[in-house]
C-alpha cells in the first residue's frame, strides 16, 4: 500500500469509529436537505458552518423553531461533517443527556460522565425543551453547558421552545436559564427555522396552509439584549436568521 492510500485507509477508520461513537438516531446529510423547500434557511450560512470552522472556535449552534422544520436533520448533518473531519462528536437529547448524568450522579461516577461528554469535538443536544427537565437534572445540564463553555467545546442545540421560555426547561429556574444561555449565546450563531412541517409538505392541497403558529410554537424572541453577554451575538461571528 502506497504511503498517501495508508493514510487515507487510517482517515476512513477513523471517521468510521467517529460515527460509532456519535450514536446518531440516523445519518443524514446536507445534501439531503431541500433548501428550496426551507426558505428561512440560509444555504450559505450552512455551507459555512459545514466548513467545520465552528469547531476550532467553539461556537455554539442553535436551531430553533416548530417540530418537522429539520432541525435535526441539520443538527446530524453537521455532526456527520464533523466526523469526516476525523473528531468526535456524541449526540444525545436533552432528556437522554439528563438521566445519563442523573444516574452517574446515583453511581458516584458524575466526574467521569462529565469528562465523556467534554471531551469530544462537538456535542449535540436535541430537543431542548420538549420534555421539562426537573431540578436536579437541570442543574446536571447546566453543569455540562457550563464545562463544555470553559473549554471552549462547541456545542449544537435544537429547540422548539423560544429563549424566553427556557426558564420552563430548565425547572422552571429562570436564573439558571439565563445562566445557561449566556454561555451558549456568548459565541453562537441561531437559526431560526420557520413554516410548516416537512412532514406534512404533500399531505395537504397545494396552497393550503398548515398554520404551525397555532400548535404551540412561540416564535423565538429577539436573542439579542437579554444578557450582557448575548449581546455580542452582534460581532461577525454570530449570525441570526430569521424568515
Ligand atoms: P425537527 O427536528 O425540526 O422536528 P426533522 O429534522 O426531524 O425536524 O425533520 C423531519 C423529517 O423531515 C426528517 O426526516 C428530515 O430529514 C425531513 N426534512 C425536514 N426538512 C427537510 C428539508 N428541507 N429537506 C429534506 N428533508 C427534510
Ligand atoms: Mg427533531
Amino acid at each position: 500500500m502506497t504511503a498517501a492510500r495508508s493514510t487515507k485507509r487510517r482517515h476512513q477508520v477513523r471517521v468510521e469509529m467517529s460515527l460509532q461513537f456519535a450514536r446518531f438516531p440516523y445519518l443524514k446529510r446536507l445534501d439531503e436537505f431541500d433548501f428550496k423547500a426551507q426558505r428561512a434557511v440560509d444555504k450559505r450560512l450552512v455551507e459555512e458552518l459545514a466548513t467545520g470552522r465552528f469547531l476550532s472556535e467553539g461556537r455554539n449552534i442553535i436551531f430553533l423553531g416548530p417540530p418537522g422544520v429539520g432541525k435535526t436533520h441539520l443538527a446530524i448533518a453537521l455532526g456527520v461533517v464533523t466526523a469526516e473531519l476525523g473528531h468526535r462528536v456524541y449526540f444525545t437529547t436533552a432528556i437522554e443527556l439528563a438521566r445519563k448524568l442523573t444516574r452517574a450522579m446515583n453511581e458516584n461516577r458524575l466526574s467521569r460522565e462529565m469528562k465523556n461528554l467534554t471531551r469530544p469535538k462537538l456535542l449535540i443536544v436535541d430537543e431542548v425543551g420538549y420534555l421539562k427537565l426537573e431540578q436536579p437534572e437541570a442543574s446536571l445540564v447546566f453543569q455540562t453547558i457550563s464545562q463544555r463553555y470553559e473549554r471552549q467545546g462547541a456545542m449544537i442545540l435544537t429547540s422548539n421552545k423560544a429563549f424566553s421560555a427556557w426558564g420552563e426547561v430548565f425547572a422552571g429556574d429562570a436564573v439558571m436559564a439565563s445562566a445557561a444561555l449566556d454561555r451558549l449565546l456568548h459565541r453562537c450563531t441561531v437559526v431560526n427555522i420557520r413554516g410548516e412541517s416537512y412532514r406534512m409538505k404533500d399531505r395537504h392541497r397545494p396552497g393550503e396552509r398548515v398554520d404551525v403558529t397555532q400548535a404551540g410554537f412561540e416564535q423565538p424572541a429577539q436573542t439579542q439584549g437579554q444578557t450582557k453577554r448575548s449581546r455580542r451575538q452582534a460581532e461577525p461571528a454570530a449570525k441570526e436568521v430569521s424568515a
